[in-house]
Parts: structure tokens; C-alpha cells; sequence
């Protein structure tokens, strides 16, 4: 391996709390282009162990929520569990604008490595390739101007905008829903105070009613004393 173009891989990153996610890889120093940063290390695994590694994560995320999946496809036959602990590279975030990729090594080896130039002090990010399965279990918070709001490879990206975009439809109609709800519940508090100003309206108009009626009996028996006395006074 004299013509190993690999370098150290402590010489290109820092390791530093992620505004992404948890803590991160942070470029140590301007990185050129195609440079090879870092090796994903880890425990080799046949590809049955690492379907039951991968399934048994699947499953723990379920109930805990949070669990991720280390495992890298290295060739036909083996897998890379990188979840070990000196294993630096598993800190690397996910970014819909990645500035680093995953490439194996003579199909031995998997490393990071950039894909473009990468300034000193820039976070170190890959696509993790997800596939659509669970994506709403896994929110992208990279920041970037053209991040599709979930971590997915690329490839998924079409696909995903529809589900995203028919997400927020659903829960727009839901908002739509939830106000008309509450306008229904004011309307009727007005109808309810409309009907009781109705009804102190029409007990007003019975006691106005009620007086009229007693003034108009009072007034024909004055009429009709009048009417006595008249022939009286005659
Ligand atoms: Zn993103």
C-alpha cells in the first residue's frame, strides 16, 4: 500500500458541537477537492449479521425514537458496522448539500471523501441515502437554502417533495378545519345572546303591553263615571 493516497485523518477535522445535530466534524483546514479525509471504521459483518444488527435498531429506534443505523455497505459480501466508538467518521451529519461523499476503497475500505473544496471551519456533511421507509421519523435540520426538510438520498428527492408537499396539504385542510370549528362555536355564542336580547325585547313590549292594557281598562271606567255623572250634573 506504498501508493496509498489516504492521508491521516486526524489531519483534516476537529471534532465539535453540531449546529446540525449532536456533535460533528468540522474542517481543521482549507480541504482540496477529492482529498480522502477519513476512514469509516468499524466491526465487519456478513450481510445476515448485518440485517439483524440493522432490523434490532430499526426496532429500538421504534420504541425509543431515536436510534441510527451505522451500517455501510462495503462489497458484495461484507458490511461495515460503524458503530464503535473509535470510529470518529459515525459523527459526521447528514446535509442536503453535502460537502463530502462515501467512497470504498478497493471495495476494503470505506472512506469520506470531499467533493468539492472545502473552506477551514465548514462542517463536514454526507448524504446518508436514506430511502423513503419511516421518512418522517427523520427531519434534516442542514439549514441549507435547498434542504428538502427530510434526510433521503437524492435519488428519493422527487418522490419525497410529493409526500412532503401532500403532508402539508393535509395539515393545512386539518388548521382549515380546526377554525372553522371555532368560528361554528362563535356563531352560536351570538345567536345565544341574539335570542336572549330577543326575549328582554318581547318581556319590555309584554310589560309595556300589560300597563297599556291596565291604563285602557282604567280608562274606560273614568268614561264611564264621566258618562254617569253627566246626566248627573244635568
Ligand atoms: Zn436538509
Amino acid at each position: 500500500m506504498a501508493n496509498n493516497p489516504k492521508p491521516q485523518p486526524n489531519e483534516w477535522y476537529v471534532v465539535r458541537n453540531s449546529q446540525i445535530h449532536g456533535r460533528g466534524l468540522y474542517a481543521r483546514k482549507d480541504i482540496p477537492k477529492d482529498t480522502w479525509i477519513v476512514e469509516y471504521v468499524g466491526e465487519r459483518v456478513d450481510k445476515d449479521e448485518s440485517d439483524r444488527r440493522a432490523n434490532a435498531l430499526l426496532d429500538s429506534a421504534k420504541e425509543s425514537g431515536g436510534a441510527r443505523v451505522y451500517m455501510f455497505i462495503l462489497n458484495d459480501e461484507w458490511d461495515i458496522d460503524g458503530n464503535v466508538s473509535w470510529n470518529t467518521a459515525r459523527l459526521m451529519n447528514h446535509s442536503c448539500e453535502p460537502n463530502v461523499e462515501a467512497q470504498t476503497w478497493d471495495e476494503q475500505e470505506i472512506w469520506f471523501v470531499a467533493l468539492h473544496d472545502i473552506k477551514k471551519g465548514e462542517e463536514l456533511t454526507f448524504n446518508y441515502g436514506f430511502d423513503l421507509e419511516c421518512w418522517e421519523d427523520h427531519p434534516c435540520l442542514c439549514g441549507k437554502a435547498s434542504c428538502v426538510g427530510y434526510i433521503a438520498g437524492d435519488d428519493y428527492w422527487p418522490a419525497l417533495k410529493k409526500k412532503v408537499a401532500a403532508k402539508k396539504a393535509r395539515e393545512e385542510k386539518k388548521l382549515r378545519e380546526a377554525a372553522t370549528v371555532k368560528k361554528v362555536a362563535k356563531g352560536k355564542k351570538s345567536v345565544t345572546k341574539k335570542v336572549a336580547a330577543k326575549k328582554e325585547v318581547a318581556a319590555k313590549t309584554v310589560a309595556v303591553s300589560k300597563k297599556t292594557v291596565a291604563k285602557s281598562v282604567k280608562a274606560p271606567a273614568k268614561k264611564k263615571q264621566a258618562k254617569k255623572s253627566k246626566p248627573a250634573a244635568k
